[in-house]
């Protein structure tokens, strides 16, 4: 019974497929419990989506794969063609016209900026490029290169003009870099996608900038792994948190790195002192609507420190956070209580 079964749907997929060419309504059956996932490389990490529906549009997941790769185009720094590059070739000469998408992951970089006192701020660019952490040319640079730098760092320089999508860096030598929060962008146009094509079950998670849509297919809550900022086997976890329907990301020391003279150096940069952000903070997990607000807070709680970054989640409708240590504290927002698990062999203390 089970080969003529495949076929059939081979078949019934098949037909779907040639038809999404030509009509927009198209569906293809799975067996209930059998999840379709695709992985590809985009935003310089592995971008996955697992849907558990048994039907859902056969176009779906190319919807999907070819808006992250727009957005990838538009907004990465590693492309000299892509929008935000052009913006930054164009610092100090002209303003720049970039696309609706561009514009809003900008305008909401700045919003961020503002609610982290600038603790996150996209105008960072030119001392990540001095510091160049996880690349081949990473270093320590100088105190002078870095004071060099730190007046082009400054989010309210930035000009926009909302009627005719133009970016202007007023500075030359600024360089906005969106690393902060543009995957966190990705997600939730990808989790739109899905939810528009009436997907119920289904897990977005790109690089650990993770969404829920609905329930788990059993009906239960997700549970999403924080990942154990100390001992970063894969698979190790600080704890378990359980969600239904949004997002959850973490920044941490420990994931783009070098060592000196026992020293780590990471790419989490502070933009008062131009350091990697030392606080006694290993990571910060934010849990929001949103991925943008979960990657721009995760990211800004980390520079802003415990104390500051926990009175922003809190003061953040809907948002929580799980703060850890270097000591192995591990810090709950006031929200969290019954939707956190700690995972005992982590050595980690849950603090009230
Ligand atoms: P995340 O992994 O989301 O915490 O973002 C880290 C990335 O954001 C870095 O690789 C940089 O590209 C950028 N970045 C580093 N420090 C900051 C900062 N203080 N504010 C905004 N973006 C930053
Ligand atoms: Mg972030």
């Amino acid at each position: 019974m089970v080969k003529p079964l495949q076929r059939r749907m081979a078949r019934i997929c098949a037909v779907a497929l040639i038809s999404a060419l030509t009509i927009a309504v198209v569906s293809c059956e799975r067996r209930p419990g059998e999840p379709v996932s695709r992985s590809e490389m985009w935003l310089g990490t592995v971008t996955s989506v697992v849907i558990h529906d048994s039907r859902f549009p056969s176009d779906v997941l190319d919807r999907v794969f070819h808006r992250v790769e727009e957005i990838q185009w538009r907004m990465t720094i590693n492309e000299p063609d892509s929008e935000v590059s052009l913006v930054n070739a164009a610092a100090g000469e002209n303003p720049v016209r970039v696309s609706p998408d561009t514009f809003e992951v900008i305008e909401m970089s700045i919003e961020y900026a503002r609610r982290t006192n600038g603790a996150f701020d996209p105008t960072i660019g030119p001392l990540v490029k001095l510091w160049n952490i996880g690349s081949a040319d990473e270093r320590i640079p100088t105190e002078s290169e870095i004071e060099d730098v730190l007046p082009r760092i400054d989010y309210t320089l930035i000009e926009l003009n909302r009627d005719t999508f133009e970016v202007y860096l007023p500075v030359p030598g600024m360089v906005l870099d969106l690393g902060g929060i543009a995957k966190g962008y990705a997600v939730d146009e990808a989790a739109r996608i899905l939810l528009d094509a009436g997907i119920q079950h289904a897990l977005v998670d790109f690089g650990g900038d993770v969404y829920t849509i609905g329930t788990r297919p059993d009906g239960n809550r997700w549970r999403i792994g924080i990942q154990d900022p100390v001992n970063t086997a894969r698979g190790r976890f600080v704890g378990i948190v359980e969600q239904t329907g949004r997002s959850v990301v973490s920044s941490g020391d420990y994931e783009r790195f070098f060592v000196e003279d026992g020293v780590r150096y990471h790419h989490i940069l502070d933009p008062d002192t131009g350091h990697p952000t030392r606080n006694g903070l290993v990571s910060v997990t934010i849990q929001a609507p949103a991925a943008m607000t979960s990657d721009a807070v995760s990211t800004g709680a980390f520079v802003m420190g415990l104390e500051a970054g926990m009175a922003l989640v809190e003061s953040l409708p809907d948002t929580e956070g799980v703060f850890v240590t270097d000591d192995k504290e591990v810090h709950l927002s006031s929200g969290l209580d019954g939707s956190f698990r700690l995972v005992e062999a982590g050595g980690f203390r849950l603090q009230e």
